[in-house]
């Protein structure tokens, strides 16, 4: 029986993944056909597969290891904290939640550019040079989990409200399919607050590496001294990043030509 019930639940686990790459291609394929940026990107059968693989069990691996950390980390803090976090409503909970998460994926993302060792990961996102909706996800497993795990353990510990969590996550989800999408779309000013996938287009240039690190709330690289608003000149072409590390090699073999020169 319980055989079963596991069985059931990796399906539906399975179908979840496939269940957003549909989602995606229904709402992001046709937009970069009408509102195409630039180049011609279109979804790569690899890119599909990590992003139902992420979105599947990858979610599952990374909901796992938050959950026993968080249980191991809760007991440090005092119990009146968490009391204190569940009698609060519950679009506190989740602005609280999401503020949390997005600290933690900007000091995460610009700690990924400046440690090597971190970099060795995080540069197999950095083979993208083609913006497309499918390439969101084209992540080393050690770069997703450090990002997707750092961003919702506070939130777990300080028992914030499970169903915020889940809505937070399945927002930052979403928001990183639109970032990477092929669509020349900038809120203007707006884009100081929240990220806008012409404004993501400049991080995955060389020239914008160091800047533009925030997923969803841009207003972190406003204040964190790294927003740098598209230009007419960097938007044109998203020439090829150099790589190194582990994953150099593979990602060579894998159509995508890139050198690994840089130290
Ligand atoms: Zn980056
Ligand atoms: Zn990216």
């Amino acid at each position: 029986m319980q055989s079963q019930n596991l069985l059931r639940l990796s399906i539906e686990i399975f179908g979840s993944g496939l269940f957003f790459v549909a989602f995606s291609a229904l709402i992001f394929w046709p937009l970069e056909e009408i509102f195409e940026g630039e180049g011609a990107a279109r979804p790569k059968l690899k890119d599909l597969a990590y992003l139902w693989f992420y979105q599947s069990y990858g979610l599952w691996i990374a909901a796992g290891i938050v959950y026993e950390v968080a249980f191991l980390l809760r007991g440090l803090l005092p119990h009146s904290w968490s009391a204190t976090v569940q009698h609060q409503p519950f679009w506190l909970q989740a602005t609280a939640a999401l503020l949390m998460a997005e600290i933690w994926v900007y000091t995460a993302h610009r700690l990924s550019h400046k440690s090597s060792f971190l970099w060795k990961f995080h540069s197999v996102h950095h083979t993208v040079t083609e913006m497309t909706w499918s390439a969101s996800s084209r992540q080393h497993p050690v770069d997703f989990l450090f990002i997707i795990v750092g961003a919702n353990l506070p939130a777990l510990m300080l028992g914030i409200d499970l169903r915020s969590i889940g809505l937070l996550v399945l927002l930052e989800r979403v928001y990183t399919v639109l970032l990477h999408s092929n669509l020349k779309l900038d809120w203007g000013w707006f884009s100081k607050v929240f990220a806008s996938p012409s404004l993501h287009r400049v991080h995955h240039l060389p020239s914008g590496n160091d800047k533009n690190y925030a997923g969803i709330l841009s207003l972190l690289d406003t204040l964190g001294n790294t927003y740098q608003p598209p230009a007419p000149h960097e938007v044109a072409k998203l020439a090829p990043n150099t790589i190194p590390g582990i994953w150099a090699e593979a990602c060579e073999d894998a159509e995508l030509g890139f050198k690994t020169d840089r130290s």
